[in-house]
């Protein structure tokens, strides 16, 4: 098969429009998505129209939780309504159990419980734990490590 190349999505774009003006000039046989996190519910109901009107398969990856332990956004509470399958992506804590949720954390290693959820630009360090060590705020002795280590002067 053929491999567009991958383009910008924009809040505003309607991406059933241009999925089907693409699927008229040339057959699409899929739509990949990443960032899912950061569509519109809007446009998760578009995907959805994609793959029952069109019938082209789409696949949407993505965070399904933000740091404080709650979906991620809009498009994630649509999409966990309207998704026809979902699959995990294994990720383990430090402990060796499944990693589920995401840690923020500060420059001391503390666990940061406020604030934005998606942060422009910002000093945010983040690392993937199990439900426990997310609740306990603990990040771990690899990513402490990383802390401790000296930052090279420019
Ligand atoms: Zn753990």
């Amino acid at each position: 098969g053929c491999l567009a190349a991958a383009r910008p999505l924009r809040m505003e774009d309607a991406i059933d429009a241009i999925v089907a003006a693409e699927h008229a000039k040339r057959p699409v046989t899929a739509v990949l998505i990443d960032e899912v996190q950061f569509m519109t519910a809007d446009q998760i109901r578009q995907l959805a129209w994609i793959v029952d009107e069109l019938k082209i398969p789409v696949m949407a990856y993505g965070l399904k939780n933000n740091v404080y332990g709650t979906l991620f956004s809009d498009a994630i509470v649509a999409l966990m309504a309207l998704a026809d399958d979902f699959q995990e992506i294994k990720q383990l804590c430090h402990c060796g159990r499944k990693a589920t949720m995401i840690l923020k954390y500060d420059r001391n290693g503390e666990a940061v419980r406020s604030g934005e959820v998606v942060e422009i630009g910002g000093e945010g360090r983040y690392v993937s734990v199990c439900r426990p060590h997310w609740t306990a705020g603990d990040i771990g002795p690899a990513a402490r490590q990383l802390l401790a280590q000296p930052v090279a002067a420019e």
